[in-house]
């Protein structure tokens, strides 16, 4: 067994290789991007069980996403065979919801408990709000839902945030705080905070139940632990208290969640709160080629502080890297797509070999639309989900309420989806039914006599509640298509979208029947062929986060934001919108600690790469209902352009470190910067008449937008004049478009390339 395990380990480096073989006590291997943190952690996995330390049931494995979680068991199965499929390998949030449906009845839940997403949760407190008399204009639902999950996640309990509160905002949130838990647990439904909330609780008041668990997992590993959070580093904690084998890896220049609460300081204190832990570091990285590794390492030199790391590889020397500068968000957009489908033709890549990178969401769409038209296929990582889909979330709310009739938002959601004749005011009714007699409002539904309701709503509700009650009572027993088939069936769902007969509504029919099909698929079976029940199914369902339905057998472009890019690889990767104001964000630009986590971001970024990487920023980009003129991202600027950067015509980078350039050609310091400088609209409501645009045939009888004053059009031989370098006649125009240039002999600076978008030329 020793040899074969050690055979193992042939895959790994030796440094690699000494941390896989150390499996007793604590364990951090702290080390940059695509050095094989992953790797060895999956290898020491393997070796556990290989070398026969470890029944498969003894580890544990917590990754960030269910996708890593699902590589990682697949690839130990890859080095050790089938029998090592009883591992404990996801996300702190599936294991420990695992967790808690076993033991569910020690802390007054039931296991069938439902977990509610943020727009549940926000319903919820929106609904508490109306009830303690608090004003959502005044304070939003979302940022009390916001409030208090970091309360949750700091484990500050409404006592002591009560206490705390100092403020009209944290006041009201902290009156709503004991209510909100409240009714979570009269729904029996817990949201995401308390899948670590509750076990840690359930380990405290409940010390055997702890040992339990300290004695099943034998060997705990966490992977990306840079960016764990204050339960998830007590429930580690907690665990390995007893044998201290805990494994960790992490890179705290790669740390990007403290805006949801992670805490770097969990990997900083790790020698200090578990003594003795070997510490190891990886140097060499296996992923990416030279070039991207040294600019990757002059980004993160932004940074003031960071653990020491070097980080060498032994890889290609490789392309440049590529800067590319856009007119606008569109321009931009189009670029990427001409870029990849360029690649591919010279390369013969598969388009699941490019992602494309961004800051927020809301960039996606013009990014979508040039890949759209040229024909190339993708997938979007998050926005508007699939399970986020009005009609896939009322589907899956009739569901839930068959799993467990008490959840409350699932109840509201569909009593009156399709529409039965049950009103606002019936819902009211209800609700001070189940508030004065301290029931569940499903309670309520069942009593709408006592109630005192209307005859009429009475039959409306009584005709809702033998419905899901009919489903509920076989929900423990049918299997969970059928189940699912047949009750969405006789809600009426179905037939509501049907006769409603408009695209919209047929597009979103076929979603439904989608959302069965995906029923019929998992109920099919596990990895093993064990049947599973609905209930496991929107389980699934509500952890599994965008970034989990990657498969990796289509073959398709990935667009994503650059924080669900954690942890995975691409051949060809671009980072888009390298903008101030967008990335780094408008706010964070004003705080220094922000704006660290910002050029940490860029730098997991750019070490998805492997082979190619493009960084683009647009000079204009539609934001705030309005076209805005912006200035590329500071850190570009603060790069050294040695030969690390290339713009698209391969001439030199000319970095300006820390200055920027302004629209209208003079220089600023990004320090001084007005933060609100790239909010300056391009159209600027200072009564001037602007250049209107026009489409003309120029000379090659190309169809080219030029800006024109009254009739006077900018064409092939015409006398123009320009603020800066004077008078010059047009020599000739390229580009459509916002794309559209002309080359310009100056009397004063010679010929000059103008993009007619911005250089505003005047016909003289
Ligand atoms: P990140 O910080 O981005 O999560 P990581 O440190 O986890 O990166 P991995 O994803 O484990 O890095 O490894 C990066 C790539 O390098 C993977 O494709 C991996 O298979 C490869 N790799 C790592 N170590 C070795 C090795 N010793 N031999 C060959 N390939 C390796
Ligand atoms: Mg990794």
């Amino acid at each position: 067994d020793r040899s074969e395990a050690e055979a193992l380990l042939g895959g790994l480096n030796p440094v690699q290789a000494e941390a896989a073989r150390t499996t007793e006590g604590p364990v951090m291997i702290i080390a940059g991007p695509g050095s094989g943190k992953t790797r060895t952690l999956t290898h020491r996995i393997a070796y556990l069980l290989a070398s026969k330390q470890a029944w498969p049931s003894q580890i544990l494995a917590l990754t960030f996403t269910n996708k890593a979680a699902r590589e990682m068991r697949s690839r130990v199965v890859d080095l050790v065979g089938d029998e090592a499929k009883g591992m404990w390998i996801g996300t702190f949030h599936s294991i420990f919801a695992r967790v808690l449906r076993r033991e569910a009845d020690h802390i007054g839940f039931s296991r069938d408990f439902t977990i509610y997403d943020s727009d549940d949760t926000e319903r919820l407190i929106k609904e508490l709000m109306t009830r303690y008399g608090i004003d959502p204009k005044r304070v939003t639902p979302r940022s009390v839902r916001s409030a208090i999950s970091s309360a949750k996640n700091a484990m500050v309990g409404p006592d002591e945030y009560a206490r705390l509160a100092g403020d009209p905002f944290t006041e009201a949130a902290s009156k709503l705080y004991t209510p909100y838990a409240a009714a979570l647990r009269k729904a029996n439904a817990m949201d995401f905070d308390d899948l670590l909330g509750w076990p840690i609780r359930l380990f405290e008041q409940h010390p055997d139940i702890l040992k339990e668990y300290q004695r099943r997992w034998r060997f705990l590993h966490i992977d990306e632990y840079q960016d764990t959070n204050r339960t998830q580093y007590v429930l580690a904690k907690l665990l390995a208290a007893d044998h201290h084998n805990l494994c960790v890896v992490g890179d705290d220049a790669q740390s990007i969640y403290a805006f949801r609460g992670a805490d770097i300081q969990n990997i900083l204190s790790f020698q200090k709160d578990y003594p003795g832990a070997k510490e190891i570091r990886l140097e060499q990285n296996y992923r990416s080629t030279q070039r991207i590794v040294r600019l990757a390492d002059a980004v993160i030199k932004g940074n003031a502080k960071q653990l020491d790391k070097t980080l060498w590889t032994d890889n290609d020397e490789g392309d440049p890297i590529v800067l590319m500068e856009a007119l606008s968000e569109r321009d931009e957009a189009q670029k990427v797509e001409r870029t990849i489908r360029d690649i591919r033709s010279r390369t013969g890549i598969s388009w699941s070999d490019v992602a494309v990178l961004y800051r927020t969401n809301a960039q996606s769409r013009s990014i979508e639309e040039a890949l759209r038209r040229g024909g190339i296929p993708y997938r979007m990582v998050g926005g508007t989900s699939f399970y986020q889909r009005k009609e896939i979330k009322d589907a899956l709310a009739y569901l839930r309420l068959a799993v467990n009739p008490t959840d409350e938002a699932s109840l509201l959601r569909v009593i009156n989806t399709p529409t039965r004749g049950v009103g606002a005011k019936t819902i009211d009714q209800l609700r001070d039914y189940a508030t004065e007699h301290r029931v569940a409002l499903w309670q309520a539904v069942q009593d709408p006599g006592g109630a005192g309701l209307s005859a009429r709503a009475s039959k409306a509700v009584e005709g809702f509640g033998f419905l899901v009650s009919r489903f509920a009572s076989k929900a423990g027993t049918a299997p969970a298509d059928e189940l699912a088939r047949e009750f969405i069936q006789e809600t009426g769902l179905l037939q509501d979208l049907r006769d409603q007969n408009t695209p919209e509504a047929l597009a979103r029919l076929e979603n439904v029947h989608e959302l069965l099909n995906a029923v019929a698929e998992f109920a099919g079976g596990d990895p093993t062929g064990e049947p599973r029940t609905l209930s496991e199914f929107l389980q699934e369902v509500s952890l599994v986060a965008d970034v989990d339905r990657l498969s990796d057998d289509e073959n398709r472009v990935t667009l994503m934001t650059l924080h669900a890019s954690k942890g995975l690889e691409f051949k060809v990767v671009f980072v888009t919108g390298l903008e101030e104001g967008l990335f780094p964000l408008a706010k964070a630009a004003q705080d220094a600690t922000e704006l660290e986590e910002e050029r940490r971001l860029l730098y997991v970024g750019v070490t998805r790469a492997e082979e190619a990487l493009f960084l683009t920023y647009a000079r204009s980009r539609y934001r705030y209902g309005d076209q805005q003129s912006s200035v590329r991202s500071r850190f570009l600027d603060e790069l050294d352009g040695e030969d690390l950067l290339r713009t698209e015509s391969g001439g030199k980078f000319e970095s300006r470190r820390g200055r920027f350039q302004t629209s209208d050609g003079g220089f600023g310091d990004y320090g001084k910067m007005d933060p609100n400088y790239w909010k300056q609209s391009l159209r600027p409501d200072d009564g001037k008449t602007r250049p209107r645009t026009k489409t003309v045939e120029a000379a090659r009888g190309e169809r080219t937008i030029v800006y024109d004053e009254g009739e006077a059009q900018i064409v092939p031989g015409v006398q123009v004049h320009h603020k800066s370098f004077g008078n010059g006649k047009v020599i000739s125009i390229e580009g459509a478009g916002e794309r559209a240039a002309a080359t310009v002999n100056f009397k004063s600076v010679g010929m000059k390339k103008l993009k007619l978008a911005f250089a505003r030329l005047q016909v003289v």
